[in-house]
């Protein structure tokens, strides 16, 4: 079993687990450089953002 460690938000005081990256409580970001990272990357908009979506209807359906 294992335990998963908890954190709390600065901004709320919600106990998150250690590896979500935001809050799900009010959305804050748990880490000073992650916010940081995200920041910069709204400064200047780039196409690698959501590389995830669009990857599941890709293999299975072929018209
Ligand atoms: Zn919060």
């Amino acid at each position: 079993m294992v335990r998963v460690e908890q954190t709390t938000c600065p901004s709320c005081g919600t106990n998150v687990p250690q590896n979500c990256v935001r809050c799900r409580d009010c959305g804050e970001f748990l880490r000073a450089e992650i916010a940081e990272h995200y920041s910069e990357i709204k400064k200047r908009p780039s196409r690698v953002i959501h590389s995830d979506v669009g990857e599941a209807t890709n293999s299975s359906q072929s018209r």
